[in-house]
């Protein structure tokens, strides 16, 4: 067992604070990382506060985790101590399923997914913490490659924000002669513009935020729209072939609807803790319309993001803080008021405070 030091939340209402665990000694298969930054995304938050319920305390979030080696199994072919490596939404899962067989072990068909935080742990019969954390133990096929080229600190969001929002879009084609919808400009969303843009796609961003208009134009977007302005809005209408739906709590479904083309789809990927109003029947029926969801991104896909990033210079723009301001952090992102992820730099986890 090797002692490890973690940032906790014990309640849904008190703050993150010190906590100390125990990480398994790499076994055969296993990659033992140094964490160096983990990402801070809205689904911790939404744990945290047991938003979607199920959450078993004391949790230690993150899911955004890059580091170095530092020991190998004997068995593990792919990384050597030394190198860099990542760590996103899962750890294991069930391997024989026909989903897991694809590479899309995140949708695996006997329920098998173990994600990075908060979910039964085989190996030390309690539950699995995350990447507030200053080590990991993971099997090496849930370990991706990360290419030095790119700045550590901002490659960390990838691992769930930039995957979360690559996988609809390459499942959707877009692409060259798409128009392409992303709404809300937070960690997903600005991953999303990027991406969309990068794939050549006419690339629209919805925001509430007036203040995030000049950010939008300069990571990607073709246009900005602010979304609570119905004038903007009903210029667009029915003209998008994909929307992708980032925010984090329910709102009018219809107002997005509304602006795909026939057969046009919209995807959801944020989360949020109560439903949205249902979105109108006929909206849907009427083109052909199609409203879908998607959870982040199999292994395979995973390593292909990172690989695109590399190659095409692709990170996320991050605001880096101590662990000790991680609760102010939770604050801030509750006002939408991110630019656009934190990361947390987890040298910081052995100070003093
Ligand atoms: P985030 O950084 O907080 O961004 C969410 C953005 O949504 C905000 O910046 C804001 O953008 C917009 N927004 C927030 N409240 C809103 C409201 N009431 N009405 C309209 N817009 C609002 O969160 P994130 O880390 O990107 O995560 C977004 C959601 O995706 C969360 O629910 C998270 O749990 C979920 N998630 C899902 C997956 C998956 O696999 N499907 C993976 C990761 C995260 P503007 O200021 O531009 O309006
Ligand atoms: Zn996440
Ligand atoms: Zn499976």
């Amino acid at each position: 067992m090797s002692h490890t030091l973690a940032f906790a939340a014990h309640s849904t209402t008190s703050p993150l604070v010190p906590f100390a665990l125990d990480r398994r000694e790499p076994g055969p298969r296993d990659v033992q990382i140094e964490i160096l930054y983990c990402g801070v995304c809205h689904s911790d938050l939404h744990t945290v506060r047991d938003e979607w319920g199920g959450t078993v305390f004391p949790v230690v979030p993150g899911h955004e985790i890059v580091g170095k080696v530092t020991a190998v199994g004997s068995q593990v072919k792919k990384f050597k101590a030394g190198a860099l490596a990542g760590v996103g939404c899962m750890v294991d899962s069930c391997r024989t399923c026909a989903s897991c067989q694809e590479g899309l072990e995140q949708y695996c068909d006997v329920g098998g997914t173990i994600f990075t935080y908060n979910a039964p742990d085989k190996h030390s019969g309690g539950v699995t913490y995350g990447g507030y954390s200053n080590r990991i133990v993971v099997d090496e096929d849930f370990v991706l490659h990360i290419s030095s080229k790119l700045d550590l600190a901002a490659t960390a969001p990838l691992l769930c924000a930039g995957i979360t929002t690559y996988s609809p879009l390459r499942h959707w084609k877009v692409g060259k002669g798409s128009k392409v919808g992303i709404v809300g400009l937070g960690g997903l969303g600005h991953m999303g513009v990027k991406f969309a843009h990068a794939f050549g796609a006419h690339t629209v961003l919805f925001t509430t935020s007036a203040s995030k208009v000049a950010d939008g134009k300069r990571l990607g977007a073709d246009e900005v729209v602010i979304s609570k302005d119905e004038a903007q809005m009903k210029q667009h209408l029915g003209s998008f072939d994909f929307i992708l739906n980032t925010v984090a709590a329910p709102h009018n479904l219809d107002a997005f609807l509304t602006l795909l083309k026939r057969d046009g789809t919209m995807c959801l990927v944020g989360a949020p803790d109560s439903p949205h109003p249902s979105p109108q029947v006929f909206n849907l029926i009427f083109r052909r319309r199609a409203l879908a969801g998607s959870l982040i991104g199999g292994i395979p896909e995973t390593q292909e993001m990172l690989d695109f990033c590399a190659e095409h210079n692709i990170t996320s723009d991050i605001e880096l803080i101590p662990i000790q301001k991680i609760n102010e952090a939770y604050e801030r992102m509750l006002k939408s008021d991110v630019k656009y992820r934190f990361v947390i730099d987890i040298a910081t986890l052995a100070a003093k405070s």
